[in-house]
């Protein structure tokens, strides 16, 4: 039985990274996220696998290892969003019920259960680190190694050409977070999507995400100073931001610009009012 899975790569202690579109962490038979392959994973003795955040790429084969024997565990936020991912789709929807078109891959995911929460989680391998911003639950894991996945609470300053507004659904929480992430003692940091990189690599990539929240939310205050209604505002900030137009950037687009409008609303800065039966959003005088 293989004790670690082929393609890992050591990085301190029995911390291993498993390399993949999401990068999985693995110490001793506890998996932190997945990859999409379950390949790597196959005969290792899995008896834990704890999870960042409910969106699909984190648990594609969450399934797979708790059928093997793993016990699941997810913040209590989460939860529904890993037991059905479809739930995902309909919050994107206010609620209401999508049309098939919304239904892409991006946002589809092989349910898993949930055998345990976050918030009653110990484990002398690992200590949960809540770091929620992007979605209500999400959680790092700082390992005992000194090893801090991050999930997707910090972007890799080389992500953002691609993901130029990456989702949030609350970017006032996202900030708090990476500043977070910064006082935590570790020696290395590894985030879902990119690779690992050392605590002092990891203070420049936490400085240019907050950065790029502080520069979307300044164009917003810039441009709001001639009214705008939401779906204004949505394409505004997609058009500045260089987002492809296609409707799953778009509807990613969706709950993170409303994450940026609340969040200033809630601090004043902008007001909000309806007229002739659309929502409108205006900088604060
Ligand atoms: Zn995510």
């Amino acid at each position: 039985m293989p004790a670690t899975p082929y393609n890992a790569q050591h990085l301190a202690g029995d911390t291993w990274v498993v390399p993949g579109l999401t990068n999985a962490g693995f110490i001793d038979g506890l998996v932190i996220d997945t990859c999409e392959d379950e390949a790597p994973f196959a005969g290792v003795a899995v008896e834990r696998l704890v999870i960042t955040h409910g969106h699909a790429d984190h648990f594609a084969i969450g399934h797979v290892l708790r059928d093997a024997g793993a016990r699941v565990a997810v913040a209590r936020d989460d939860a529904a969003l890993v037991e059905n991912p479809d739930i995902n789709i309909r919050g994107m929807f206010s609620w209401a019920k999508p049309g098939d078109f919304l239904t892409t891959k991006l946002f589809r995911g092989t349910p898993c259960p949930v055998d345990e929460y976050l918030e009653d989680f110990t484990d002398e391998r690992a200590e949960v680190i809540g770091l929620p911003g992007h979605t209500l639950g999400h959680c790092g894991f700082l390992t005992r190694d000194g090893v801090l996945f991050t999930g997707d609470a910090l972007y890799l300053t080389s992500l953002w050409e691609r993901h130029p507004l990456p989702y949030a659904i609350d970017p006032g929480q996202v900030a708090a977070s990476l500043r977070r992430i910064s006082e935590i003692e570790c020696e290395w940091v590894v985030p879902a999507h990119g690779y690992p990189v050392t605590r002092e690599e990891a203070h420049g990539h936490v400085e240019h995400h907050l950065a790029q929240l502080a520069e979307i939310e300044q164009l917003l205050l810039d441009e709001l100073r001639e009214a705008m209604t939401t779906e204004q505002a949505i394409a505004l900030v997609s058009q500045r931001r260089g987002l492809r137009e296609n409707p799953a950037s778009y509807w990613l687009a969706v709950t993170t610009v409303k994450g940026f409008l609340g969040d200033l609303l809630n601090r004043g800065a902008i007001e909000f009012y309806v007229h002739e039966h659309a929502g409108w959003w205006r900088t604060a005088k």
